[in-house]
C-alpha cells in the first residue's frame, strides 16, 4: 500500500496571490530526512495530498505558520494494472515534523474516498481531534473498530451546519450540501489572509431524497466577502448539462418496483444512504421484504438508523430464510457490488458463488448507481456474467 505523491502543479478554481504551491519534488521527497520547516511569513499554503486531478484519496492541508487544518483523509480504489492492492492512501511526507501543528482534521462527508485513510494516518499525525457530522462520525467509529491493525481511539468531534469553530488562527464555519449522502458538509475557512471555501462534494439537487438541500442562500452571503479560493469537486464536471435529481430516479426506480414480476436485486454502494431509503420506501409502497446483503451496506445501515437518519417501518428487513417462505414478488434483496467490485455480493450471485441463494429465472437485476472512473471493465465483466445466465432480466 502507498501512493507516489502527487503534489500538483495547477490546482485552484479560482486564486488570488499570496499562495504558494508547493514545487513537485521527485525522489528527494520520499527521503525520511526531508522536513518542511514553518513558513513564518504570511504565507498562506492550500496543499492537496490527494483528490486533485485524480478520482478518490480526497486530503487537503491548510497551513499558516504555525497552524494547520487538514480537510479529509480519504482513500482511492486501485486501477485494475494494481493487482494485490486493496487500495492508495495519500502521502503524508510532507507533514512530517509538524504534527504538533495540526489543530484538526474536519470530514465532510461519509464516504470512503474521504474518511478511508483515517485508521492509516491518524495514528501517524499525532491523533489531532476529528470534526464531522453525527452520521459521519458514525461510519468513522465503525470502520476505526473494524480495522485490524488497531487504528486506535479518535477524538471524535461532532458539528453540524450551525457549528462556529475555532482551529489555531482558522474560525470555521459550515454549509449543508446535498450529495448522496446525508450529513454532507462544506466548509468555510477564515484565514488571516481572506477566506477559503471548500464545497466538499455536492449537488445542485433542488429535489434531494432524505437529504437537505444545498444551502445556496448561505453560500450567496459569501458573494460580499473576500473569497481568495474556491476549492470545489465535482465527479465528471466537464459534462454539461444538469446532474438526474434523485426525485427522478426515484421515478425510474418505482418504474422498475411496478413492472418486475419475481424477485427484485438491487446492487448499489453501501454509502449511497439517501439511495438506499429511496429503495426502501419504494419497497414498503410496493409490498415488498427486504434483505440487506453485505457487511458494509448492513452497518451503514444499522449506523444511519440509530442516528435517525434513516426510516424504516419495522418488519421490512427479513433473512434469507424469511424470504423461502415468500414468493417472489414479494422480495427484494438490497445488496453491494454494483462497481463490478471482486468479492461483493453482486459478484458472487453471478458467478454462483453466494452461499444463501442463486439468481433464478423471473429475477430482475438492477445496477443503482453510476460507474464510478475506472471500474467500467469490472462492471462489464460483471453485466455479461449476468447476461450469460439467460435465466433474469437485466
Ligand atoms: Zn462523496
Amino acid at each position: 500500500m502507498g501512493s507516489t505523491p502527487t503534489i500538483p502543479t495547477k490546482v485552484l478554481l479560482f486564486i488570488q496571490l499570496k499562495i504558494k504551491m508547493v514545487p513537485r519534488r521527485k525522489k528527494r521527497y520520499l527521503k525520511k530526512s526531508i522536513t518542511h520547516p514553518i513558513d513564518n511569513s504570511d504565507r498562506l499554503r492550500i496543499i492537496p495530498l490527494g483528490g486533485l486531478e485524480e478520482v478518490g484519496r480526497n486530503m487537503t492541508v491548510i497551513e499558516y505558520r504555525q497552524d494547520i487544518i487538514i480537510i479529509d483523509m480519504g482513500l482511492q480504489f486501485p486501477e485494475e494494472d494494481m493487482p494485490g492492492i486493496d487500495y492508495i492512501i495519500p502521502n503524508i511526507a510532507y507533514l512530517r515534523g509538524k504534527e504538533k501543528y495540526i489543530k484538526g482534521v474536519i470530514i465532510t462527508h461519509g464516504h470512503y474516498d474521504h474518511i478511508g485513510a483515517i485508521p492509516h494516518l491518524i495514528p501517524k499525525l499525532g491523533r489531532p481531534p476529528i470534526y464531522g457530522t453525527p452520521l459521519t462520525l458514525g461510519i468513522i467509529a465503525k470502520r476505526q473498530e473494524d480495522y485490524k491493525n488497531g487504528g486506535g481511539k479518535l477524538d471524535l468531534q461532532a458539528i453540524d451546519n450551525e457549528t462556529k469553530l475555532r482551529l489555531g488562527v482558522f474560525e470555521l464555519e459550515f454549509f449543508g450540501v446535498s450529495h448522496n449522502i446525508p450529513g454532507s458538509l462544506g466548509v468555510i475557512i477564515n484565514t488571516p489572509v481572506g477566506l477559503i471555501v471548500h464545497t466538499g462534494d455536492f449537488k445542485l439537487d433542488l429535489q434531494p431524497s432524505g437529504d437537505t438541500p444545498t444551502d445556496i442562500a448561505k453560500i450567496a452571503k459569501l458573494n460580499d466577502k473576500n473569497v481568495m479560493a474556491l476549492l470545489a469537486d465535482s465527479t465528471n464536471a466537464t459534462q454539461p448539462g444538469h446532474q438526474f435529481s434523485e426525485q427522478e430516479i426515484m421515478g425510474n426506480l418505482e418504474d422498475i418496483f411496478r413492472q418486475a414480476k419475481g424477485r427484485l436485486i438491487i446492487a448499489t454502494f453501501a454509502s449511497l444512504l439517501g439511495r438506499i431509503q429511496q429503495i426502501i420506501q419504494l419497497a414498503e409502497k410496493y409490498d415488498r421484504s427486504v434483505i440487506l446483503d453485505g457487511y458494509s451496506l448492513k452497518t451503514n445501515v444499522e449506523i444511519a438508523q440509530q442516528l435517525g437518519y434513516l426510516k424504516i417501518k419495522s418488519g421490512t428487513l427479513i433473512t434469507y430464510n424469511e424470504m423461502k417462505k415468500l414468493p417472489g414478488r414479494r422480495i427484494l434483496i438490497l445488496c453491494t457490488g454494483a462497481q463490478g467490485e471482486g468479492r461483493a455480493v453482486l459478484m458472487r450471485l453471478a458467478n454462483r458463488e453466494h452461499k444463501r441463494t442463486r439468481i433464478e429465472s423471473g429475477d430482475t437485476v438492477v445496477f443503482s448507481s453510476s460507474v464510478v472512473p475506472g471500474n467500467e471493465r469490472s462492471v462489464q465483466y460483471l453485466v455479461d456474467t449476468l447476461y450469460r445466465d439467460r435465466s433474469h432480466k437485466l
